[in-house]
Parts: C-alpha cells; structure tokens; sequence
C-alpha cells in the first residue's frame, strides 16, 4: 500500500480540519452538556460533500476515494463523536446501501436529500431481544396486497429522532432468502411509527439515539429494497463497511486524546518541572502514540484494500477491534494525565473516554469482531 496521501486526499483532510477546527470545536462541551448536537450541523456537513463521500455525482455524491472517506471520518472523530456518527450511519450505513442496493426510483427518492443534508437515514436493525445476534431479529413485515404492514421495535438507533427515512430490517413472511429477513426504506413520517429519544447515555450524549416502535405501519410493497429475503446481505454488507468507518472515528478519538496529553504534560508543572519531565507520564504519552499510529495503518489499510477491489471484511473487523479498545485505551490515559481536571468537563478526556467506550459495543461488540476473524481464520463459526 502506498502511504503517500494524494493531493486531493490531503486537501479532503484539510478542509475537514478546518471544518471541525470552526463548526465543530467550540460547541463540543455544549453539545454534550445540552445531550444534543446542533441539529443545522447535518446541512452544514452537505454543503462540505462530507455527506456524499465516495458516492457518484449523479445523486449528489462528491466522489472521492475510501481512504479520503477515513481521514475525513478520522478528523470528525477528533472533533466530536456524536458528529462523526452522523456522518458514519445517513452516509455510510444508509446512502451508501441506497447506491449499492437500491433501484433507480429508491436512489432518486433519497440519496440527493441525504447526500445534501436536507434528508437524514438512520439504520434500525438493532432489537431489545437481538443484538449481536442481530440474525434472530423478530419485527415483521406481512404482506397485504401492494402493501406491508410493519410491528416491531428497533432500539438503540442512532440519528433515530433526527431520521427522514430508516433502512429497516424485518422479517417478511414470504422471503425465501436468509432467514427471511428484507430490508425497507421506510418514511419515519408513515402513520404507526413512534420514536423515543434514549436519554442518559454514558457517552456519545449529543447524538440523537432512539428506540423506534412500529405498530400496523403501512407502506408500499415498493419501498423494499433489495429482493426480498436479502435483506441480512445488506446489513452484513452495510456493517462490514461501517467497521471501517467506526475504526477511523476511533483513530480521530485516540489522537484528539494525545494531542491533549501532550499539550498538557508540556505545561502541567509539578515537582519543579513539567509532567512531561516523569518517565511514568511519557509512557503514558508513547503507549497512545503507538494505538494512534497501529489504528490508523489498519484502518487505512482497509480502506485501501476497498479502493482496489478486494476482499476487506476480515480487515475491517480486525481494525474496528483494535482500534476501538485503543481508543478506550488512550483516552483513558489522556484522563490520567490530566490528573484530577481529567475528571472534569472542562477538559477533554473525560468526554473521549465516554464516547470511545460504546465504540467496542455498536457494529458488533469487541467478542463479536473476534468471533467474525477467529471464523475467517479457521474456518468454524462459533457464534
Ligand atoms: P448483547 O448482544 O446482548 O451482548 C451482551 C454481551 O454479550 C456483550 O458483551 C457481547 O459481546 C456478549 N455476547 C453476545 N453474544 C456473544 C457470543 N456469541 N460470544 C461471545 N460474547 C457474546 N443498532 C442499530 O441497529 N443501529 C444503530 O444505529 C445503532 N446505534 C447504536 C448507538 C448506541 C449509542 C448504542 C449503545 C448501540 C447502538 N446500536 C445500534 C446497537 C448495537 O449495535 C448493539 O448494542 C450491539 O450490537 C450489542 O447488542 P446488545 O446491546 O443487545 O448486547
């Protein structure tokens, strides 16, 4: 892999620099304190292409290669989580499903709104009785005539109160394919869909997650997508990318914590000189400069990998894994550094550490990523 980054590779990482250094920086603890992102932040994140990355000009994408898609996601994870995922599910889990999986009609309805930001997606797989064994999924959807009539309850969505449209995945009572289950660009506006906004989570607090119940919603037969009972293909597909994009907001974490770090061990004094002079505060500084540098080769590797065509599935779990428990890990020490004030909100580790922790939990769990690269390996599936 050539490490060298292209011209317009470097100019996409600058300009989201620049974005998060100006619309995104000065709102952080805000945002976290008030448990919501400024919502005029989808727009803005349109108007910079960032929502139609890697997506073809046609339907208002903006072009641009995965390894740019990363040092962009890299960037909005440095500069705050909650935003970074925004970013990561209308983009990367909805519109980019849309571009690949949906028909002419479903990619003109919705890919210019959510590339342009007037439109946001949310991806409901996720139940209260299936989590990582997302497969056993129990919301149905009967067929009535051209209809589908839809119950069922999805939790822990995110975007999920902000959502124009949700890629839900649900059983079809017809579908041949696996398990039966389809998926299906529902309108969060259809009559029967109620949503809750998920209060008091730990970290990622500015994000709009949700738990999204379905009772007697019904829509067209054609708002699936996909042929029916493909609809498990399309999450595993959605996922498989989303890893990626989950591991370079980890990256984007883990070196926002460094940064800080080094920052305050350089003007921190105690004991007559800087905490930077105490080998015990530098091993805390170069154990997160080696996460930063190991998550970030992997992840660009799979970008990498994806950008020529190959096989990346096993890669992308290999980078959401490490570096999402790196991400943990640096911020973790970023809080030790700052002593005391780390606790405190006002500085930035304690928000970095709450926001990475629920990166080893969502698109698979850290157990879930080593079973998907321990079957990779030898070939048994242990799930
Ligand atoms: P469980 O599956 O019940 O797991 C509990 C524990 O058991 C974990 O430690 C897990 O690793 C372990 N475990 C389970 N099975 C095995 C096994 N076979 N071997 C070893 N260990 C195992 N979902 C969506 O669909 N869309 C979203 O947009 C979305 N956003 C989210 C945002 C947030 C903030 C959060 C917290 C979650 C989000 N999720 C979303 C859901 C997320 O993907 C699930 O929480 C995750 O898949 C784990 O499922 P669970 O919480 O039900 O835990």
């Amino acid at each position: 892999m050539n490490l060298e980054l292209s011209e317009e590779q470097t100019a996409a990482r600058r300009l989201a620099k620049d974005f998060v250094d100006r619309e995104v920086a000065p709102h952080v603890i805000e945002w976290d304190r008030a448990e919501e992102v400024d919502r005029s932040i989808v727009k803005k994140l349109g108007e910079v292409g960032f929502l139609g990355l890697t997506l073809d000009e046609e339907y208002g994408g903006s072009g641009g290669d995965h390894l740019a898609y990363c040092l962009v996601t890299e960037e909005l994870g440095r500069g705050d989580s909650s935003v970074r995922g925004i970013v990561s599910v209308s983009l990367g889990l909805v519109a980019k499903s849309i571009a690949s999986w949906g028909s002419e009609e479903q990619q003109r309805q919705w890919l210019p709104g959510l590339t342009s930001g007037a439109y946001v997606g949310c991806f409901g797989l996720t139940e209260p009785g299936a989590g990582s064994d997302a497969g056993h999924l129990s919301t149905k959807a009967v067929r009535d005539g051209d209809d589908y009539v839809i119950n069922g309850t999805k939790m822990f969505i995110t975007n999920g109160t902000w959502a124009d449209v949700v890629l839900l995945f649900a059983r079809s009572t017809d579908a041949p394919g696996h398990r039966g289950i389809s998926a299906f660009l529902v309108p969060t506006d259809t009559p029967g869909l109620s949503r809750r906004t998920i209060h008091g989570k730990l970290g990622l607090r500015g994000q709009a997650t949700a738990e999204l119940v379905f009772e007697d919603v019904r829509v067209p037969a054609t708002v699936m997508m996909a042929p029916e009972g493909k609809g498990f293909a399309v999450a595993m597909s959605a996922l498989a990318k989303g890893r990626m994009s989950v591991a370079a907001g980890c990256v984007g974490i883990a070196q926002a914590a460094l940064d800080a770090a080094v920052t305050y061990a350089t003007e921190r004094e105690q004991f007559g000189r800087t905490i930077a002079h105490h080998q015990l505060v530098q091993e805390l500084i170069s154990d997160m400069a080696v996460d930063v540098d190991a998550a970030r080769l992997l992840t660009w590797r799979v970008a990498d990998l994806i950008d020529r065509g190959l096989p990346f599935a096993t890669e992308s779990s290999k980078a959401k894994l490490f570096a999402s428990e790196a991400a943990v890990r640096a911020a973790n020490n970023a809080l030790q550094v700052f002593g005391g004030y780390g606790y405190i909100d006002e500085y930035p580790a304690g928000k970095l550490l709450r926001d990475a922790r629920v990166m080893t939990l969502y698109e698979g769990t850290s157990q879930i990523q080593k079973l998907v690269i321990g079957r990779a390996l030898t070939g048994v599936s242990a799930f």
